[in-house]
């Protein structure tokens, strides 16, 4: 140790993990992949074992003034789900970590695992396990689960070839639009507590960013079709973030089109309300938990008519060149932003 002393933000949260990354290696010949997707892969047999984790911290990732306790709880396991979805993998247990203060009570924590149980109930999940401990001041819940698909089934961010088409799931944008909508009414109730949240009108962002789907029913639909992603990531941090992870890591560009990027007409009409553009949210917002994936073009005839998937644009050789052709067929450079905690 020396004295030195470098803020976090500096490296940013990716950095961060590519520096703690950088100082482990596996050794364990069952541990197939470690850091770097969206779920580790353990050796099985006949199987893989698919094991994520995330955290979510009251004041970073939720504020519980227009978070019922109920959706933070579907939410957490969602978020969950998502990551194995993403990997092609079916989940099957989930572990529960919480640390809480005394600001709470066992009501309230009722309410919290009332929508952990209807998300172990909607995804087909077993609760096995947890850990329950006192914290200061707020709330954190960090749900971690295990899934599993047969070995070679999985699907990596790593996969994408040249010309395999980039598809993506539902829609986007939506999250972070609810999460627009619900800050400000929060700045009005707080302004004057007799104003009533207009929150109906927005119930589509807003479920969104409350209550996120994870799409389980996507990847058992392309197994039906008979379709295997070439690579996959779910979008938790945001569409252009995503891409360039599954650039990265296939050591291939992305081209993607801005008029092919599924936008909710609501959400939409809602982002031009609050001032926002659409296009933005959806490249930059998070939170929307869909799939992003590409197919061999021979998988193309196979989804081309799917309802709720929608081919965005293409993968090519040149891991340099993320780019985005806008609705005046200008090509601009695509930029992660992702999420900025520190
Ligand atoms: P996702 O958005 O899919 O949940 P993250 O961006 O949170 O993925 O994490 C990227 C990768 O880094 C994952 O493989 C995750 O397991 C790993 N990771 C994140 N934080 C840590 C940490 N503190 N220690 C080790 N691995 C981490
Ligand atoms: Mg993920």
């Amino acid at each position: 140790m020396t004295d030195k002393r470098t803020d976090i933000s500096t490296l940013g949260e990716f950095g961060l993990i590519d520096r703690i990354s950088s100082g482990f290696t596996l050794r364990n010949t069952s541990s197939l992949r470690g850091i770097g997707d969206d779920a580790a892969v353990i050796d099985a047999g006949e199987e893989v074992m698919l094991l994520s984790t995330d955290m979510l911290v009251e004041g970073i990732h939720f504020d519980l003034s227009y978070t019922p306790l109920q959706h933070l709880g579907y939410k957490a396991v969602a978020a969950n789900v998502s990551d194995i979805a993403a990997m092609n993998g079916k989940p099957e247990q989930i572990i529960v970590a919480m640390a809480v203060s005394n600001r709470f009570s066992v009501e309230a924590i009722d309410a919290l695992f009332e929508g952990i149980r209807a998300a172990c109930d909607e995804y087909k999940v077993d609760l096995v396990g947890g850990d329950t401990t006192a914290s200061p001041a707020g709330l954190v819940i960090n749900v971690s689960v295990l899934g599993r698909t047969k070995k070679g089934n999985e699907v990596y961010r790593s996969g994408a070839k040249d010309n395999d088409v980039l598809c993506v799931s539902g829609d986007l944008g939506g999250a972070y639009i609810g999460l627009q909508i619900l800050e400000r009414e929060k700045e009005v109730f707080l302004a004057n507590p007799n104003m009533q949240p207009e929150l109906d009108k927005h119930e589509y962002a807003v479920g969104r960013q409350l209550r996120p789907k994870a799409r389980m029913d996507i990847i058992y639909e392309l197994a039906d079709l008979g379709v295997k992603p070439t690579s996959m990531i779910d979008v938790s941090d945001g569409l252009a973030s995503e891409l360039m992870h599954i650039s990265k890591n296939s050591k291939a560009g992305v081209r993607i089109f801005e008029d092919k990027i599924p936008i909710d007409q609501d959400a939409f009409n809602t982002a031009v309300e609050f001032n926002l553009d659409p296009f933005t949210c959806a490249l930059n917002g998070g939170e929307d938990y869909e799939l992003l994936f590409t197919i061999h073009q021979a998988d193309v005839e196979k989804l081309k008519n799917h309802s709720d998937i929608q081919m965005i644009g293409y993968i090519h050789a040149d891991p340099t060149q993320n780019v985005l052709i806008t609705k005046n067929g200008n090509v601009v450079p695509l930029k992660a932003q992702g999420w900025v905690h520190f």
